[in-house]
This record gives structure tokens, C-alpha cells and sequence, in this order.
């Protein structure tokens, strides 16, 4: 518990950690239940003074060039570097990922705001030929103003980052909330944005649940952006509660990956990619692999070799060096995985490796869950259909590229698909065909900084990443200029 017990547990507004109003909450290790710290709920009209300090914060923010801005960008960077081994045990405790993925997590942290900060100096604009003579035309990219952002729990480090980084270069001010259930990384973070020297207001963490502090947030009319990384219900929810303000959402949902294996390819490579793809994180990232389509000719050979990769992966206490996966977040989001699993069996599922939880656990009061892998499954089996977020596999047959194309497009939600197969046309026509904003072939995740993270359908509005995610952070401004010493353009003559 060394890295915990110093955390702050009060909110970081307009450059001071502030008492929350609205009394505590428990923050709770998924490893074994207990309780690891708690933490100050603020109230709505603190969101408010959040979202006031932010806004004046704006006015001398927006105004420093986007190298100082990057300056501040760097040295979080450094700082995230330096206190690296410690951020990635408090995400381990808060969250549950094994310490070598929270080492990862941490390493993107410090890259994301590496990264945006090499935007200084490609923020650019466009200059456009003028219909009259004497007239120069631009459209320039400015600052948006004041970004609301909301953060799931499965990466609680580096979406801060993600969040905080494209908006600060922008020259925009933040105000950000984790999810209630991992709040420590992002006050580590704070404290980080606090030594780092960065001015008062421009990133304000504020704690506390969705329904109270969430809520807040979203209903308030003076927010440039909301930007949100969730669950689909709460998605909706806030874009419902934006549309009020005429606030602009950016919203990052869930997914219900297709990893597709056709027979030609390396079979050994996409057994080993569709496991890492699906236990990585517990099973709780939005890109994961969360259903598993083979080609009917290698199914049994895939199925048998996928159930041996599994067999290897240990479960077990995710500060262990040695560990594979994990416990799942919480008490809730195990039994929820535990419910589609039951309901798939009792539709006539079969279980070829694992189910249920461990009969000797890692440790008493953990959320654990035996890596599993499910077959004899139907299209219209809900575990098909809804999103798992756990360590469970339905690994189903198909015969044509055309089948499996026609099945994972069934899907309301549309961010992530895999492909393994060396037939380019294949590849070609899954490109084409496939209905999601991202699909990798022949590889896994985790997407890149430089691409563009975002879903169709059910799977958001907008995106993050690379320049198409620093879009949302900008707004442009068209700017006329007659400098010809006369009117260009007809104006009102005095009679
Ligand atoms: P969630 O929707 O329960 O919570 C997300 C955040 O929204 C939390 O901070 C929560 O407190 C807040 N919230 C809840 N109710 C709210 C309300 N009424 N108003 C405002 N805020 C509210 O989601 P979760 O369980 O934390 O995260 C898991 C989900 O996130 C999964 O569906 C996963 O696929 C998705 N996810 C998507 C991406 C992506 O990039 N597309 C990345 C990570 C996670």
C-alpha cells in the first residue's frame, strides 16, 4: 500500500486541492476487495467553480504560443517518467491490470503528452484565393475554450492523458473526472500537472460519482467539448444532456471486436494474437477481441490450440511479475460477466476451457474470473451480441468470407475488427466491407497516437488521436482581409 496512502483525496480546482462537499467515497483494490483509500466527493457548485476557473484560466492559456504550451507538456513527461514505477502500482491496485500492462499504461501516458506536444508547430491553417483582387482569405485553427472530460475505469492513467494532452496544446482548459471506482491515478496526475508548474485552472480533476459529479458536469452550459470515454448507455445520456447546450460531444463507447481467421494464415500467430487480444486487461478494453469467427476447415485445430494458449496464461495476484490476468474491476462487472456466460450455456453453449470462478482463488475477496473459452454458439446468443468485457471467448465457425463479413457486421457497435489472412483480397474486401472505424490485419492492438480511435454506430460520435482527434480541440476561424484600400465587395453608398 506504499504508493497509496499519500494520495491526495481532495480534488485539484484552479491550481488548489480543494475539500469535496459531498462526502466521501471508497476506493476498493479488485485484488482482494479491501479497501484501499477514500476520496472526496465535490459537489455540483464545486464543478461549477471548477468550470469557472477553467474558463478564466482560458483567457491567458489560449493566448501563450503552442510552444510554451508544450513546454508544460514536456516536463509532464519527464515527471510521469520519473515516477513511473509508482504510477503503475497504483494503477495495478486501483485497477487490477497485471504491473507489466500498468507499465505499458504508464509508458503511453508519458508518450501522449510527448506526442501532442509535437503539435507546436503543425496547428496550421489554410489561406484561400479570394474572389476579388486586393482580398486575402484564411481559415485559422484556434483554441475551442473549456473541455469537459469523463474517463472510464479500465485505463485510469493514460486516459487522463488522452483527455488532457490534445486539449492542452489546443489551448484549451480542462475539466476532468475519473471514474469513481479508479480515481487515485488521476490524482497522481494532478499532482503531477501541479509540480510541473502548469497555471492555475487549466486542468482541474474533480471526484466523485456519474450520477452526482458526471451529471454536473454534463448539464453545464458553459463547456466547449464534452468529451467522454464509456459505456453506451452513459454516452447517450450525455449527448441527451448536451444537446441542451448545443455542446459539442466527442464520444468514445464500447465495442464487440470480430476477430476473424480465415484458413489460409498463419494459424499459430492468430491463436496467439486472438488470446492476447481477448485476456489482455482482464478482457476489459474497448478493442478487445470479443468474439472469435474461424473458418470452418482450421476450427477444431483453433479451438484446440486456442483452449493449450490458454491453458499457459496464469491467473494470480496482478503485482506478480509472473501474473497473466488479473482480477476483473468489480464486484459488479464479474457477476455481469458471469450472467452471460451462464445465460450462453443455458441456450446451449458448451465450455471448452474454464467458466465460472477460480475454485482456489489468488486470494479471498478478489473479483476473479477463469479465463474461458466458449463454443457451440449461436448468432443470436446475447454473448454474441453484447458487449463481455471479461476473460471469455466465444470462438464460432464460419465457411465464407461473406458469412463471417454478414456476422460481424451485425453489430450495432462498429470500433475495432481483426482480420488474419494473407489473401489480399480478402484483406481488400474486408477493408471495404467491414462496418468499423478501425481494423487491424494481422496484428493486435492497442491502437496507435497517431491513428484515429473512434467507433461507428453504437461505438461513439467523434473520436481521439492523432490529427483527426485534435480536430475536436480546435475550432476554426475564417478570416476576410481587404487590403486593397477600397471596397472589394458592394457596400451602401451615401445617397
Ligand atoms: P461508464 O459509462 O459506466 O462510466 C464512464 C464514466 O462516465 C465514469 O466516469 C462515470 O462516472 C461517468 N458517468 C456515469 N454516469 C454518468 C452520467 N449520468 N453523467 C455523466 N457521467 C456519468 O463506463 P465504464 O464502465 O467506466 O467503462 C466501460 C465502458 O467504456 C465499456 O463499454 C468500454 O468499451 C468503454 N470504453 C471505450 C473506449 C473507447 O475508446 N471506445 C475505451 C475504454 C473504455
Amino acid at each position: 500500500m506504499e504508493a497509496i496512502r499519500d494520495i491526495e483525496s481532495r480534488s485539484y480546482i484552479d491550481g488548489k486541492w480543494v475539500e469535496g462537499e459531498d462526502g466521501t467515497f471508497e476506493v476498493l483494490n479488485p485484488a482482494t476487495g479491501e479497501v484501499l483509500h477514500s476520496v472526496q466527493q465535490v459537489s455540483a457548485a464545486q464543478v461549477g467553480v471548477a468550470i469557472a476557473a477553467a474558463r478564466r484560466a482560458f483567457a491567458t492559456w489560449s493566448k501563450r504560443s503552442p510552444l510554451q504550451r508544450a513546454q508544460y507538456m514536456k516536463r509532464i513527461a519527464t515527471l510521469v517518467r520519473r515516477d513511473a514505477e509508482r504510477l503503475a502500482r497504483v494503477v495495478v491496485l486501483e485497477q487490477g491490470k497485471t504491473i507489466r500492462e500498468a507499465r505499458g499504461e504508464v509508458a503511453g501516458t508519458a508518450e501522449f503528452f510527448d506526442y501532442f506536444a509535437e503539435f507546436a508547430r503543425r496547428i496550421q491553417g489554410e489561406i484561400l484565393p479570394s474572389d476579388f483582387a486586393g482580398e486575402q482569405i484564411w481559415i485559422q485553427r484556434v483554441a475551442l475554450g473549456v473541455v469537459g472530460a469523463i474517463i472510464p475505469w479500465n485505463y485510469p492513467s493514460v486516459l487522463v492523458a488522452r483527455k488532457v494532452a490534445p486539449a492542452m496544446i489546443a489551448g484549451d482548459t480542462v475539466v476532468l473526472k475519473p471514474h469513481e471506482m479508479t480515481p487515485l491515478s488521476a490524482q497522481e496526475m494532478a499532482r503531477i500537472f501541479d509540480e510541473a508548474g502548469v497555471p492555475a485552472g487549466v486542468i482541474n480533476i474533480v471526484n466523485g460519482s456519474g450520477a452526482r459529479v458526471g451529471e454536473a458536469i454534463t448539464r453545464s452550459p458553459d463547456l466547449d467539448l464534452l468529451s467522454m470515454t464509456g459505456s453506451v448507455p452513459t454516452g447517450k445520456r450525455i449527448m441527451a444532456a448536451a444537446a441542451s447546450n448545443l455542446t459539442p460531444v466527442s464520444l468514445e463507447l464500447g465495442g464487440k471486436a470480430p476477430f476473424i481467421v480465415m484458413a489460409d494464415g498463419d494459424l499459430d500467430l492468430a491463436v496467439r494474437s486472438a488470446a492476447t487480444s481477448r485476456f489482455m486487461n482482464c478482457g476489459q478494453v474497448c478493442i478487445c477481441n470479443e468474439r472469435t469467427l474461424v473458418q470452418r476447415n482450421v476450427y477444431d485445430a483453433f479451438v484446440e490450440r486456442f483452449v493449450a494458449a490458454t491453458r499457459q496464461l496464469k491467473v494470480g495476484m496482478p503485482l506478480d511479475e509472473q501474473t497473466d490476468i488479473g482480477p476483473k474491476v468489480s464486484r459488479q462487472e464479474l457477476d455481469k460477466v458471469d450472467a452471460l456466460v451462464e445465460e450462453a450455456i443455458g441456450m446451449g453453449a458448451q465450455v471448452a476451457y474454464g467458466g465460472g470462478r477460480p475454485a482456489s482463488a489468488p486470494s479471498a475477496g478478489g473479483y476473479w474470473y477463469n479465463p474461458t473459452v466458449l463454443t457451440g454458439l449461436s448468432a443470436d446468443m446475447p454473448i454474441m451480441r453484447k458487449e463481455i468485457f471479461g476473460p471469455v471467448v466465444p470462438i464460432m465457425p464460419f465457411d465464407t468470407l461473406d458469412e463471417a463479413l454478414a456476422l460481424s457486421n451485425t453489430s450495432r457497435y462498429g470500433l475495432s475488427a481483426y482480420l488474419f489472412t494473407n489473401d489480399m483480397r480478402a484483406i481488400m474486401r474486408t477493408v471495404n466491407e467491414l462496418e468499423f472505424g478501425e481494423v487491424y490485419v494481422n496484428r493486435v492492438g492497442p491502437e496507435s497516437l497517431q491513428g484515429f480511435h473512434g467507433g461507428y454506430g453504437d461505438s461513439g460520435v467523434g473520436g481521439d488521436d492523432g490529427t483527426h482527434g485534435l480536430e475536436a480541440y480546435l475550432r476554426k476561424k475564417t478570416v476576410y482581409l481587404n487590403y486593397s484600400g477600397a471596397a472589394t465587395v458592394p457596400v451602401i453608398e451615401p445617397r
